[in-house]
């Protein structure tokens, strides 16, 4: 039973998948974030406009978590003459660095939910383009490239892993062999809306292993998710790594939530 169901929501999401982007092929759709009519004859389903209104991460960021130095300086007493943040001179994390693509905002927001909720394959071949981009403009030095995984039941419940739909095709425009199935989390996600920083550091600590007979020593590894918050996910991820042998681990996100020094 439980079986067929997955087999007819697969079977499901494959047709709109395919449905979607035949459509906005041969007719002119709407773009999903403002509606306007889209005139190229692109699969991905937002408009030129809006996938412009992102606001990519550009000037002095902090060396270690990649977050905009200029947050902390607007209004801020310490102004930081350093290229470390103020919270990464406190805070030590598992991964050695981490990037991303843009700011967590407005459209790009919209369009991580399309990516999340509706499979949107073309716009996860999108945010790869840009993701490449990223890693050889920043140099990141690269022998995989790892997808952070969804609990398996929370997989099962969507069909697929959103961050999957970066990791492989940015694996393949990087040339990177892709490692699907060396990470897994053990630990669900809580139910609940998290809501303070601490819960989120709590809720992912010793979520995550390496499956059985995973060899990643010595290799360094490209840790891909969709968005960063805290950092709390990237970190306990390449902590389990760093544990099962890598020689470093780099996060490397779509989006980034904007941090300001409370
Ligand atoms: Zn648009
Ligand atoms: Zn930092």
């Amino acid at each position: 039973m439980a079986a067929r169901f997955t087999f007819e929501k697969r079977v499901g999401a494959w047709l709109s998948g395919a449905s979607d982007a035949l459509v906005s092929v041969l007719f002119p759709a709407g773009c999903r974030l403002c509606e306007r009519v889209l005139v190229h004859a692109s699969t991905v389903p937002i408009c030129e406009e809006c996938l412009g209104s992102f606001l990519a991460l550009g000037g002095a960021v902090c060396e270690t978590c990649g977050q905009p130095l200029a947050a902390w300086s607007l209004g801020v007493e310490r102004a930081t003459e350093s290229s470390v943040c103020p919270e990464c001179q406190t805070r030590g994390y598992g991964f050695d660095r981490a990037r991303s693509y843009a700011l967590y905002q407005a459209g790009l927001v919209r369009a991580i939910v399309l990516l999340k909720f509706e499979r949107v394959e073309p716009l996860g071949r999108w945010f790869a383009g840009r993701l490449a981009e990223v890693a050889r403009k920043e140099a990141l030095a690269a022998d995989i490239v790892v997808p952070v995984p969804l609990h398996r039941q929370r997989e099962r419940e969507r069909g697929y892993n959103q961050a999957d739909l970066i990791a492989k095709p940015l694996a393949g425009k990087l040339g990177l062999p892709y490692r699907a199935v060396l990470l897994v989390r053990t630990k669900p996600r809580p139910d609940k809306h998290i809501l303070s920083l601490e819960e989120r550091w709590d809720s992912v600590r010793g979520a995550f292993a390496t499956r059985p007979g995973t060899k990643v020593d010595n290799l360094r590894v490209l840790l891909v998710d969709d968005v960063m918050t805290t950092g709390a996910t990237l970190d306990a991820c390449a902590r389990v790594l760093r544990g099962a042998g890598a020689k470093s681990v780099i996060g490397l996100t779509v989006a980034r939530a904007a941090r300001h020094p409370s």
